[in-house]
């Protein structure tokens, strides 16, 4: 059995095998992908010198409290007036600065007499104030977005800005997703007797689309050797990146996933790690002609099959497209944790952060047992107890995966 660390560098070195597509988008289609260049803006940010504030634009003399109104400037409606020190435009804000003027005061510091403006006494003022000025947030050729970060909104304000209408992002993985076994019901259905619902099988799919792949179900099937033999090979012979299963893959009589796998030509590359929950994990690649695939066969437990995917299928995909993203966050925890075994820990956790600290906390959601599902959806992140550890005291601090 192989331990965390070696388990993620092997998944890595596999999946960097696996050639990044880069195709382009539109900027509306590209919330979630992968940028895969760098961008750079085309125009100086603000393109002119304009007013930061709604006011008059003056050309500054320390002595002058009061100025001739000569005109108007408003945003987007730009009129040439010459100024001198005595006189004065009335300015908008963004609206684009006289060439004679330098300084904008805010109109709540003014008093008007008809054509006349004055300043409030008191009021001091100073030269260059409350002007934005040609390129001052960025400038023609500048870097404003880098390649490797996983867009969000406030991504596409900069893109926008550069007027990037079509953006170079990497192209979703495909990946499939077989669960197996006898106990499944599809979730519309009431299980009776013995029968569960796969409910392995939304989550999981749920889970590609979250992490920003393309999810393909291959629906369900029970421990029958030769349908999920059929299933599989349908699955292999595919034009999915990556093929997940859950279930069928531990010791039991009918746990024959692995077995399968390997009869179609994968080749393992590890199987059981020293976690918990998810120890049976299982790693293959399958190579051939058309596209090579990497295959994980993840245990059936639902809070297994989740934490496994997420620790080992969308972290390590995240380091190789999103190179920029760093996801773990180091908390102080609220509870002791024990643990017996020397086994590395997933134990699920909710963090908050506390503004007047500038500090996260994380507190224990509830069991690591493999099956609670009630614990995994009040959690919100993954609390790593390393395999040397065996109590975390409260106040110690630890480091978790945000789920
Ligand atoms: P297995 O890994 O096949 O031994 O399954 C381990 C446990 O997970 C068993 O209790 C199964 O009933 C349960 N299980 C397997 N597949 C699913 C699924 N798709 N959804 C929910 N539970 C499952
Ligand atoms: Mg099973």
């Amino acid at each position: 059995m192989i331990n965390y660390e070696e388990a993620n560098k092997i998944i890595l070195r596999e999946l960097s095998k696996i050639t990044k597509r880069i195709i382009e988008v539109d900027l509306q289609d590209c919330l979630g992908r992968t940028l895969a260049e760098d961008v750079f803006s085309d125009t100086d940010q603000p393109p002119f010198d304009n007013s930061a504030m709604d006011g008059i634009a003056i050309k500054f003399n320390e002595n002058i409290r009061s100025w001739s109104l000569i005109g108007e400037i408003s945003a987007g409606n730009y009129e040439h007036f010459e100024l001198d020190e005595n006189s004065c435009v009335r300015i908008m804000t963004g609206g684009k600065m006289p060439s004679s003027a330098d300084t904008v005061i805010p109109v709540e510091l003014l008093a008007e007499y008809g054509k006349r403006i004055s300043l409030l006494s008191d009021v001091k003022i100073k030269k260059g104030t409350h002007v934005r000025k040609k390129g001052s947030d960025l400038f023609v050729g500048m870097k404003s977005v880098e390649s490797g970060i996983k867009i969000k909104s406030n991504h596409i304000s900069m893109l926008s800005a550069c007027g990037e209408s079509k953006v170079k992002v990497y192209d979703k993985l495909k990946i499939g997703l077989l669960v197996t076994g006898d106990e499944l019901v599809e979730i519309s259905e009431i299980p009776l007797g013995d029968k569960i619902r796969a409910s392995n099988l939304y989550t999981l799919l749920s889970s590609v689309k979250e992490s920003g792949h393309e999810a393909l179900s291959f629906g369900l099937v029970g421990d029958d050797r030769e349908l999920t033999e059929e299933k599989i090979r349908s699955a292999l012979n595919s034009d999915i990146d990556i093929f997940l299963t859950t279930g069928g893959v531990s010791v039991g009589k009918y746990d024959f996933v692995k077995e399968i796998l390997e009869q179609l030509g994968c080749e393992t590359k590890f199987w059981r790690v020293n976690i918990k929950p998810g120890k049976p994990v299982l790693f293959c690649t399958f190579n051939n002609d058309s596209r090579s695939k990497l295959v994980f066969g993840l245990p059936g437990n639902p809070v297994s099959a989740f934490v496994t995917f997420n620790i080992f299928v969308k972290n390590n995909i995240d380091k190789y497209f999103n190179s920029k993203e760093n996801k773990n966050i180091i908390a102080e925890l609220n509870d002791d944790i024990r643990k017996k075994d020397r086994k590395r820990h997933f134990s699920r956790g909710i963090l908050t952060y506390e503004p007047s600290l500038a500090r996260y906390f994380v507190s224990d959601a509830g069991s690591v047992s493999s099956g609670n599902m009630a614990s995994l959806s009040k959690a919100n992140c993954l609390i790593i107890l390393k395999e040397e550890t065996s109590h975390l005291r409260k106040g110690e601090m630890v480091e978790c995966i945000k789920i």
